[in-house]
């Protein structure tokens, strides 16, 4: 499975649009019925930047899905530790036993997202 994950994160990485950082950013989202993209897309204001994390949660929102077993969050440009934003928003949708696997192609490091945001705030 990572091997068929970070082949098709790499077909997206050149879409990441991050002239500012240069920290290229694919987040997939996978499950059994498959995957959903995000990439970070900077902003000159840099406040409007969104993170490929949120990038792909919001798209799966809008595309109706939600059956995922966790996310795969590569970058070739260094370890894409998702932020604290990215955390509170993944928590919103999934459980605390969902799969984040981080890595740059070469290291990999895996966490559930209960390890990455414990105590989290949730109205549910
Ligand atoms: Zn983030």
């Amino acid at each position: 499975m990572f091997e068929k994950l970070l082949k098709e994160a790499k077909r997206y990485v050149e879409r990441s649009y991050s002239p500012y950082s240069r920290f290229r950013v694919v987040a997939l989202l996978f499950g059994k019925n498959g995957t959903v993209a995000g990439v970070n897309v900077e902003n000159a204001s840099y406040g409007l930047t969104i993170c490929a994390e949120r990038c792909a949660v919001f798209r799966a929102v809008a595309e109706g899905k939600k059956d995922f077993k966790g996310i795969f969050i590569y970058s070739p440009d260094g370890m894409p530790y998702p932020c604290g934003a990215c955390r509170q928003v993944l928590r919103e949708f999934f459980p605390e036993n969902f799969e984040v696997i981080v890595t740059n192609g070469e290291n990999t490091t895996t966490f559930t997202l209960g390890e990455l945001l414990p105590h989290t705030f949730t109205l549910k």
